[in-house]
C-alpha cells in the first residue's frame, strides 16, 4: 500500500543530517496544511560527501518496485517455511525501499519475491480516527507479517482513498472492513495476533490481497475503473516495456 500522503504535493526535498543520521526532509502540502516530513530510514551508516552521492547509494540499496502489468503481481505467494538470515535481509531491504518510496506498506510480491510476507509502518499522525484519536496506540511499528491470515473482521465497513506503490500516482476509494484480527509469524519466528482498526486494518487487507495476487484495482468501483482506464493502460505499457 499506499503513498503515505495521498493527494499530497511534495514542494521541496533535501537531505539533512541530524545527530549523524541521514534523513530526507520533504516539505509537503496536504490539503490546506503544510508540514515537514523526515523520512526515517536505515541509511545512517552511509558516509557521503554530497547529496547526489547519497541518492546514488539509496538507489543502489533499494529494491525496485514491480508496477502494474508485471505478471508477478498476479501470482500467489508461497508460505514461508522458516525465518532465515536471507529473510531478515529481504525485510531490511523492503523496509528501506518502502521508506524511500514513502509508502506505508509493501508486500514481497511488489519487489518480485514469492514469500508470503509483507511489512507495514503507519506513522502516528495517520493512525487517527475522525475525532483525531489514535486508532492503534499500543501497536509498535514497523510490523513484519509472515504467513499472515485474517481470522475475524467487523461488519462495519470503511470507505477511503487508497494508493499502492505498484500504481504510482493512482488513487481510488476502496471499501474495507473497519477492524480485523490477524495472526502471523514475526521476524523472530514467534506466532503473533493483532487487533487492528482504521488505516492499519485497511493496510493489512490491502497487503494480504497482494499475497493472493489481488490488486486494489480489483476492489474499486467499476465507474472509477473506467475513469482510470487510460492511466492503467499507460502504466501497463510502461511496465511491459521495462520488463
Ligand atoms: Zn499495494
Amino acid at each position: 500500500m499506499h503513498s503515505r500522503y495521498p493527494h499530497s504535493e511534495v514542494q521541496g526535498e533535501q537531505v539533512v543530517c541530524i545527530k549523524d543520521q541521514v534523513f530526507t526532509e520533504s516539505c509537503i502540502k496536504w490539503g490546506n496544511s503544510w508540514f515537514v516530513e523526515l523520512s526515517r530510514c536505515a541509511f545512517q551508516s552511509l558516509e557521503v560527501d554530497n547529496t547526489s552521492e547519497l541518492h546514488e547509494n539509496l538507489a543502489a540499496m533499494s529494491l525496485s518496485i514491480c508496477t502494474y502489468g508485471n505478471p508477478v503481481l498476479r501470482e500467489k505467494a508461497v508460505e514461508v517455511m522458516g525465518v532465515t538470515p536471507d529473510l531478515h535481509e529481504l525485510v531490511k531491504e523492503m523496509l528501506e525501499t518502502m521508506y524511500a518510496e514513502k509508502g506505508v506498506g509493501l508486500a514481497a510480491e511488489q519487489v518480485g519475491r514469492k514469500e508470503r510476507l509483507f511489512i507495514i509502518d503507519i506513522p502516528a499522525e495517520l493512525d487517527l480516527d475522525e475525532n483525531e484519536v489514535r486508532e492503534n496506540p499500543a501497536i509498535e511499528m514497523p510490523i513484519v507479517f509472515i504467513n499472515p491470515k485474517i481470522t475475524a473482521h467487523s461488519e462495519t465497513i470503511q470507505t477511503g482513498p487508497e494508493g499502492c506503490l505498484s500504481f504510482p500516482g493512482i488513487y481510488a476509494n476502496v471499501e474495507r472492513w473497519y477492524e480485523v484480527d490477524a495472526e502471523y509469524i514475526d521476524l523472530q519466528g514467534m506466532p503473533k495476533t493483532l487487533h487492528a482498526k482504521g488505516l492499519l486494518a485497511r493496510a493489512i487487507q490491502h497487503e494480504l490481497d497482494h499475497l493472493d495476487g489481488v490488486l486494489f484495482v480489483d476492489r474499486m468501483s467499476s465507474v472509477k475503473k473506467v475513469t482510470l482506464k487510460s492511466k492503467l493502460k499507460r502504466l501497463t505499457k510502461q511496465t511491459k516495456k521495462a520488463l
